[in-house]
């Protein structure tokens, strides 16, 4: 499993990381809360410490939680109950209070990814919607049974969108997902790639805006 761990002790990371790897997990280890945001998406897991010099981890979490469904266990030297609260209700899956006890860890480690996997969807065919079909395996869209020419980015946001049909996509979770930054500069860009995608699939009424939040795709 490839683990991303946030910890700015080095001598704790050290640990840490040896001992994951010793156990089959690969580590990627940052110091800052803010390069969670970058390397969260080629992770299955995430140990955040909520001590970080740049962010607060509960902040990290936060800003993660607003793009991603990453599992994530807290590290947290404060043992104070507000902190474990308020990561648990900000979307932390569980908690440990440091000094960690590392069978413990690898323990909470496989709790807590069995349950993931127990929420993850099951394997999906092509996802209709009207008479469009969008098929995320082989990057096809066909309207009315004819297929329709997407650019790599067109097809990214469709899928995306796709992937959660009738439900509201936030525009930092589209940005993220096909830009790998929530807080894509030229966020602009997301609009034209919409604008062209309601002009090639022809059916407007199945792209919708939803105002100071994003796109859905669907009724
Ligand atoms: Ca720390």
């Amino acid at each position: 499993m490839q683990i991303l761990l946030a910890e700015d002790d080095d001598g704790v990371a050290a640990a840490l990381v040896e001992v994951l790897y010793d156990h089959g997990h690969v580590t990627r280890r940052v110091r800052h809360g803010r390069d969670v945001l970058t390397y969260h998406r080629s992770s299955d897991l995430l140990l955040l410490d909520l001590g970080l010099p740049d962010l607060d981890g509960l902040d990290v979490l936060r800003a993660l939680r607003a793009v991603s469904d990453l599992p994530v266990l807290v590290l947290t030297a404060r043992g104070d109950e507000r902190s474990v609260v308020r990561g648990l209700h900000l979307g932390a899956d569980d908690y440990l209070v440091k000094p960690v006890r590392l069978a413990e860890l690898l323990a909470r480690i496989d709790a807590v990814t069995r349950r993931s996997r127990g929420r993850a969807g099951t394997g999906t065919g092509p996802v209709r919607v009207g008479d469009v079909e969008i098929d995320l395996d082989v990057r096809r869209v066909t309207v009315g049974g004819d297929p329709v020419g997407l650019t790599t980015k067109e097809f990214d946001v469709l899928a995306a969108l796709a992937a959660r049909a009738g439900t509201a996509v936030s525009r930092e979770q589209l940005l993220d997902e096909v830009w790998g930054d929530a807080y894509h500069a030229v966020s602009r860009s997301l609009d034209v790639h919409l604008t062209q995608l309601r002009a090639k699939l022809r059916r407007p009424e199945l792209l919708t805006t939803i105002r100071g939040f994003g796109y859905r795709l669907g009724e």
